[in-house]
């Protein structure tokens, strides 16, 4: 890790998701799954194309096909009918000068057609038909235009969604090289700590954030390991760290990695591996510690997180999910940002980046408009729970006025 950095010291945005990045390790263990499996994994070899697609000159309307030399100057044609095909059902034969074959959408082009004729454009006397207005070569899907034999459909660190599934298919495979997914152990702690079914007593609180994480990190591809809540004891907590970390690949902690009575993940991690960094620069989630446990190849990172639901979350978008996916192989791209124009006024303290919560819509001169979701405690999760996504304020950014321009990420896409 470069040395722990001094404790108290607070880390910019940007340097610890540099340190955090350097810090990460591409997988390698694959494995190979059926196609209807791989929503979500990681490709992990080049998928080349084996076969042309499409893997014939193909009817890209319905109409009629000829050939290119059969039109006059104008486009126009009058040509006697050869027969007719439909997707599935090639034409049988040649199609001689002087004719035309009937066409449907996806089937084979007879060789020497080159050109389909929707049909609004044709007359068809059952024998005879009149084209008019042709364009040369249209509507045609030439053999290989999409993807031609050799070339690669689908790159390694490809995830896989609907898309990149529906093309595997079309390529013919039924199963796909994919990396193993990351193991993530998680665990909550804090004496005030309840299960849900369990009794709250007088200073019982239940435990949100387990399956905040267990969520998140599933959405980002990783198998979790749940380790349940550990008492706000060192030796508990160095226990549980060891157990989270003898085969994950991440160890992502919630609460109690702060500086007060309670907080012991420092004293927990002492001996136990290298901690980079304690602080960060960011409302909220400012405690966040990032660093490995273990020595070695068996070594597993650690996020000690905060323990408010919101900073958790906001933690786990800004700093976590990254290195999740780079552990499954993926090669994640920068998070489009857009620019909304706040249509609430935004308290914000300068000194900090903060991300705030907040809805978007469309307003009346097409621009995006950004509403703050309300009370923005790190506690209230609420604020999540009405939010399209984060404002990103930056550092040195104090309160801001109805109108004033904000930067906004998009929580849909961000697993
Ligand atoms: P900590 O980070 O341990 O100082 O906790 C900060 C605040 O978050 C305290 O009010 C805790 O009670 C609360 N908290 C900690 N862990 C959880 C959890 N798993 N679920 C809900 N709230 C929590
Ligand atoms: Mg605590």
């Amino acid at each position: 890790m470069g040395g722990s950095l001094d404790a108290r010291a607070e880390l910019s945005v940007d340097t610890a998701q540099r340190l955090v990045r350097a810090a990460v390790q591409a997988p390698s263990r694959r494995e190979r799954v059926a196609l209807r499996a791989a929503l979500g994994r990681v490709l992990a070899q080049d998928l080349l194309v084996s076969n042309d697609i499409p893997p014939f000159d193909t009817a890209a309307m319905d109409g009629y096909a000829c050939a290119a030399a059969e039109l006059d100057a104008g486009g126009n044609a009058d040509l006697r009918l050869a027969g007719s095909a439909l997707a599935g059902h090639r034409h049988v034969g040649s199609v001689p000068p002087g004719c035309c074959l009937r066409i449907m959408t996806g089937a084979p082009l007879p060789a020497g057609c080159d050109t389909v004729v929707p049909h609004e454009q044709c007359i068809d006397d059952g024998v005879r038909v009149m084209l008019r207005g042709a364009r040369p070569g249209a509507h045609c899907r030439k053999r290989g235009e999409d993807l031609a034999c050799g070339a690669v459909a689908l790159g390694a660190g490809s995830r896989l969604g609907a898309a990149e599934l529906g093309l595997a298919a079309a390529m013919g495979c039924r199963e796909l090289r994919v990396w193993r997914r990351p193991r993530v152990a998680l665990l909550s702690s804090g004496d005030e700590l309840r299960a849900p079914g369990q009794a709250l007593g007088d200073d019982g609180i239940y435990d949100s954030n387990r399956e905040i994480l267990a969520a998140l990190a599933t959405r980002c591809g990783a198998e979790v390991v749940d380790l349940g809540c550990v008492p706000d004891r060192v030796d508990a907590l160095r226990d549980a760290l060891l157990q989270a970390s003898a085969d994950a690949d991440l160890v992502l902690t919630s609460g109690g990695v702060g500086g007060g009575d309670a907080d012991h993940l420092r004293a927990a991690c002492a001996d136990l591996g290298d901690v980079a960094f304690w602080q960060l620069a960011m409302r909220p989630g400012r405690p966040l510690a990032f660093g490995r446990i273990g020595q070695g190849p068996r070594a597993a990172l650690l996020f000690g997180l905060p323990g408010n639901p919101v900073a958790l979350m906001v933690a786990f978008y800004v700093m976590v999910r990254d290195a999740l996916l780079r552990l499954g192989g993926a090669q994640p791209r920068e998070l489009p940002r857009l620019r909304a124009l706040a249509q609430t006024p935004l308290r914000k303290r300068a000194g900090r980046v903060e991300f705030q919560r907040a809805r978007i819509a469309r307003l009346a001169n097409g621009g995006w408009g950004a509403w703050s979701t309300g009370a923005q405690g790190s506690a209230q999760l609420r604020s999540m729970i009405d939010a399209d996504g984060l404002l990103v304020l930056p550092a040195a950014q104090g309160d801001l006025r109805i109108g004033d321009p904000v930067e906004f990420i998009a929580f849909e896409g961000l697993a």
